[in-house]
C-alpha cells in the first residue's frame, strides 16, 4: 500500500459507480490506495444507461491505464467488430449529405477498439472490485470535520470519513449542487429518444446496406435527426469472460443498433411533462409517426425498436468548464463537464479524468506532491481537454441536429 511520508494512508471515497468512478477505483486499487465507491443504484443493472458507447483513442488509452491487463483484453474481446470507419450522413430520402472528414487514428489495427456495449463495460469495470463498491448508498451532503477530513452523509443515515472525496456522481451531481450550484449544465433544448433495435430484425426489415455497418446520421429536412450505430460483438460476452475473467458476471447480448432520434422541445407537439411521461411503447410510436414520410427502408426499422429499451433524455452541456477549489473534494466526469452525446466523448473524457486523477493521487499518497498541488495539476489539464470536448460536441450537434440552443450553453 502507498503511504504518505510520516502520515497515515490516503483514504479516498468516490461518490458514483458509473464509468468514471469505477475506472478510478480500478486504477487506485492497482496503485494500492484504500478506496470505497458509494453508488446509489441497488445493483449493477440498476437503471437505463444507454447502450452503445463510442470509445475514442484517448478513452482507450485511459482504459488501458486504469485496468489490469486481463480486463483490458476482455474489453477488446467484447468490443464492436468494426466494418467501416467514419461517419456517413443522408437526408430522409437517403440522398448522401456532406460530412466532416477526419483521419482514422486506428487505421486497420485489429487490437484497437471503437465502441463497446455500456452494460458489458460496466460489468467489466466492476470485476474484482468486490465490496469496494457499496450499492444502494445514496450520497446526500458533505461537511469538513475539525480534523480537516471530509464527512459524507448518506440517505440511510450512515456517515463515512475520508481524506479525499471524488465527485463522480454524473450530470445531476449532488456534490456539485452543494458546492457549486452555479455550474449546473445548461439545457440545449433537444429531446432525444434512445432505442435498441436488434440487428437481425433491422436487417430483416430492409435496413439498406449503406446504413448497416457504420455510424450513420439521417438529417431530415423536416427538422428531425436520427443517429444509427451498430454494435456487433467481436466475441459473445459470456464466451470472452469464460476465457479471460470467469467471475466478471457478463450477460449474453445479441448484436444491435442503437438509435438516437432528436427533436427540439418546441417541435414536440405536446407539453414536455407529457413527453417525459410517455412509456417506451409510446416513445417508439412517436418516432414511427414522426418518420412516416421518410424513405420506406428507414420507416420499417423503427417498428422493431424494443419498447422496454427505449427512453427519453434532455441534452445538456456545461459551458464553460470551471475548475473547483483545489482541495480534498475533487470532481470527475459529467459532474464537472457534461456534454451532449453528439461528439461521443463524454464517457471518454470521464475515463481520461480517472487515469489522470489516479496518477495525481498516487503522487500525493507517496508524498511526492501536496494534495492541493496534485488536484490543481489534474484540474488544469482536465479543464483544457474537457472544454475541447464540450466545444466539439456542440459543433457536431449544431451541424447534425441543427436546432440546438447553443447560446444557452
Ligand atoms: C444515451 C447516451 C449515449 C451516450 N453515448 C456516449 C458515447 O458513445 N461515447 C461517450 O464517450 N459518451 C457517451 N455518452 C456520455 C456518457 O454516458 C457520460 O459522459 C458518462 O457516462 C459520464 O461518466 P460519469 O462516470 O461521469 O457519470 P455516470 O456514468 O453517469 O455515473 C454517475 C454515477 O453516479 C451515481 N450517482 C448519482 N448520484 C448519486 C448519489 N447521490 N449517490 C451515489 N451515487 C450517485 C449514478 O447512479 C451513476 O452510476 C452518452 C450519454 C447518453 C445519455
Amino acid at each position: 500500500m502507498a503511504v504518505r511520508k510520516g502520515r497515515s494512508p490516503l483514504e479516498i471515497l468516490i461518490i458514483g459507480g458509473g464509468i468514471g468512478g469505477l475506472c478510478l477505483a480500478q486504477a487506485l486499487r492497482q496503485a494500492g490506495l484504500p478506496v470505497t465507491v458509494h453508488e446509489r443504484d441497488e445493483s449493477p443493472e440498476g437503471r437505463r444507461q444507454g447502450y452503445r458507447l463510442r470509445i475514442s483513442p484517448e478513452g482507450e488509452e485511459g482504459l488501458r491505464a486504469c485496468l489490469p491487463q486481463p480486463l483490458v483484453d476482455l474489453v477488446v474481446a467484447t468490443s464492436n467488430r468494426r466494418e467501416s470507419a467514419g461517419l456517413m450522413a443522408y437526408d430522409e430520402n437517403l440522398e448522401e449529405q456532406w460530412t466532416p472528414s477526419f483521419d482514422d487514428p486506428r487505421g486497420d489495427r485489429p487490437d484497437r477498439i471503437d465502441a463497446v456495449d455500456r452494460v458489458t463495460l460496466r460489468r467489466i469495470l466492476l470485476a474484482g472490485l468486490g465490496d469496494t463498491v457499496r450499492f444502494g448508498s445514496t450520497f446526500e451532503r458533505l461537511e469538513r470535520t475539525d480534523g480537516g477530513r471530509i464527512a459524507a452523509h448518506f440517505a440511510d443515515g450512515t456517515v463515512a470519513e475520508c481524506d479525499v472525496l471524488v465527485a463522480a456522481d454524473g450530470v445531476n451531481s449532488r456534490v456539485r449542487a452543494q458546492l457549486r450550484p452555479q455550474d449546473k449544465p445548461r439545457d440545449l433544448g433537444v429531446r432525444t429518444v434512445f432505442s435498441r433495435i436488434p440487428r437481425t430484425a433491422a436487417i430483416g426489415a430492409g435496413l439498406p446496406e449503406i446504413l448497416r455497418d457504420r455510424f450513420s446520421y439521417v438529417i431530415g429536412t423536416d427538422g428531425h435527426h436520427l443517429g444509427l450505430m451498430p454494435m456487433v460483438f467481436r466475441t459473445r460476452p459470456t464466451e470472452a469472460a469464460a476465457r479471460l475473467w470467469p467471475d466478471a458476471g457478463l450477460a449474453d447480448a445479441e448484436d444491435y443498433y442503437m438509435s438516437v432520434f432528436n427533436v427540439h422541445r418546441d417541435d414536440l407537439g405536446m407539453a414536455e411533462a407529457d413527453f417525459f411521461a410517455l412509456s417506451g411503447e409510446e416513445l417508439c410510436d412517436f418516432v414511427v409517426k414522426r418518420t412516416a414520410a421518410w424513405h420506406p427502408d428507414l420507416r420499417g426499422i423503427f417498428r422493431h425498436a424494443l419498447p422496454e429499451e427505449s427512453f427519453a433524455v434532455s441534452l445538456r452541456a456545461t459551458h464553460p468548464v470551471q475548475p473547483w477549489e483545489a482541495g480534498p473534494v475533487v470532481p470527475l466526469g459529467d459532474a464537472v463537464h457534461t456534454m451532449p452525446p453528439s461528439g461521443g466523448v463524454g464517457a471518454n473524457t470521464a475515463i481520461r479524468d480517472a487515469a489522470s486523477l489516479a496518477h495525481a493521487l498516487a503522487d500525493v499518497a507517496s508524498g511526492a506532491r501536496e494534495l492541493t498541488d496534485g488536484v490543481a495539476g489534474y484540474q488544469q489539464e482536465m479543464v483544457r481537454y474537457a472544454t475541447e470536448g464540450v466545444q466539439m460536441s456542440l459543433r457536431i450537434a449544431q451541424w447534425s441536429i441543427k436546432k440546438v440552443d447553443v447560446e444557452a450553453a
